[in-house]
Parts: C-alpha cells; structure tokens; sequence
C-alpha cells in the first residue's frame, strides 16, 4: 500500500450498458464479465477510497464504431458531485457530425476540464479535418485534449493511428492547449519522449504500464535521460486495475536489479507530488 494519500490520473466510469455489445463480449471473454469490472459511480467512490486516491481525473469514452457510448453528462454530474478532488474529462467522437457542437455543451454545462479521444478505437487520423474541429473546440473552451495515443489489443482497433508522433503537429500549431498522453504512448515510450522534450505542453499517464515491467522501465529510464518526469503522472486504468495493487507495482519497478536503476524518489516524486491543476491552463 502506498504510504501516503496519491492521484490517480486515469480511472473510468460506466454502467455496462454504456459499454456497448462488442466491448461486453470482449470483457466477457477476456476477463469473465462485461467491460474491464463494475466502474459504477458507488464502485468507482468506494475503490478510491480503499486505495488511498485522494484525487483523481475521472474520464468518459464514446466509440461509434463499437457502439461504446459513456454520456459526458454521467461524467459531469459525478464531477459535480467530487467538484473539490476530482477534474473531469468528457469525450466525444469527431467521426461523428456534431463532435465539436456537444463537446462545447458538456464543457459549458458541467465545467469539464478535457475530452478524450482515441484514434486507435475510434479510428481517425490524428491530423483529419473532423479531429480539427474537435481541437479547435478545445482550444476556444480552454480544456486539454487526452489522447490514447497508445496500441490497443482490440482485433478492431486501428494501430496505424495509434503512433505517439502524430500529435507532433497537433502539439505545436495548439501550443497553448496541454496534451495528455494514455499509456505513456507505449510500446512507443521512446517517441513519446522525444515529444515531450520539444513540446512544454505534452504530458503522458503511464497507466497499464506497472504490469509490463520492461516497458515501465525503460520508458522510466528513457524519460530520466530526456529530463521529462516532471510531466509523467501516475494512473492506473481502473477498473482494469486497481489503483492500490497499480501504484504498489510502480513503486516496485526501483527496487528492480538493473546496472542502471530507476531511483526511488523519482517513483515517489511521480505518484505523490503532482497536482491535478498542472495540466489545467494557467
Ligand atoms: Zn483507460
């Protein structure tokens, strides 16, 4: 258990019927139920509170293609309901007409603070036009753009939208709007890396990484040698994981035997000192 009170920059919510009929067979079949595991509003309230997460950024997800749909509303009204611990990102779909038109409304509406979007599962370009639009919307509202910008193990998932590089050109021509990077943009955390070097307003979760541990830790060790961990942020995917047993596995990667170690303060540094207002606009 880790020591003190920590963020958790990465956990879901959704009933299972927001999921949608390709997601519940997958998480059926995977992991003997529908989704990743309960993330209900009480289920998501009650882990947190066992596993020590003072704050956290709580996300939304809408894929058209698979039918997944997490209303923004659901993920605003529990933001209003943990308003002085939580920030709150919705996500809307830019394959679809009226992207930037309902992400405007959830933001104005509840206050959101981001949107997420996923290439790879909703199948776009990084640099398409509709995916513009969407940035633009953020840009104007003042929100930071969330990418999983990371492979996914869905058979149906587009990896060649997935490359941590595109968003290259999306960092810089919206230098003023901050990017979260899912996943530490693995398996690619070197090119992720190299991103946040040149751009001040890249940042990147590692979440689903404490269970790689050689992905964790070179993607540790490249981002000490790039001088960017004051831009990595802790986050365990839940309900995937739980924060708890994620956070004890982050921790564990310094105690690793290696010629070149992951020292432990940085771990800590990572889990326990970053404020969830870094990503928001200063
Ligand atoms: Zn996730």
């Amino acid at each position: 258990m880790p020591e003190r009170p920590f963020t958790d920059w990465h956990t879901h919510i959704y009933l299972p019927e927001h999921l949608g009929p390709v997601w519940t067979d997958r998480g059926t079949e995977l992991v003997g139920r529908p989704g990743f595991g309960r993330a209900d509003l009480a289920e998501h309230t009650r882990v947190m509170a066992e596993s020590g997460v003072e704050r956290f950024l709580v996300l939304g997800l809408q894929v058209a293609r698979i039918g997944m749909k997490v209303p923004n509303d659901y993920v605003g009204e529990y933001l209003d309901a943990n308003r002085e611990r939580a920030i709150g990102v919705g996500s809307v779909d830019p394959t679809q007409p009226g992207a930037a038109d309902e992400l405007r409304r959830a933001v104005r509406e509840y206050g959101l603070h981001g949107v997420k979007l996923s290439p790879p599962y909703q199948g776009f370009h990084p640099h398409c036009d509709e995916a513009y639009e969407v940035y633009r919307a953020a840009a104007d509202l003042g929100i930071f753009l969330m990418f999983h910008q990371a492979s996914v193990f869905a058979p149906d998932g587009c990896n060649e939208y997935a490359y941590p590089m595109f968003l290259d050109k999306v960092a810089r021509e919206f230098r003023d709007t901050n990017i979260l990077v899912a996943h530490f943009g693995k398996p690619w955390m070197n090119e992720t890396v190299e991103l946040m070097m040149k751009n001040r307003n890249v940042f990147a979760d590692v979440s689903t990484l404490p269970v790689k541990t050689w992905q964790l830790y070179n993607g540790l060790r490249l981002a000490i040698e790039g001088h960017v961990t004051d831009r990595l942020v802790f986050g365990s995917d839940f309900p995937s994981f739980c924060p708890k047993e994620s956070a004890d596995q982050f921790l564990a990667i310094s105690e690793l035997d290696m010629p070149l170690p992951i020292p432990h303060d940085v771990v800590e540094d990572i889990l326990y000192n970053r404020p969830l207002d870094i990503i928001l606009p200063k």
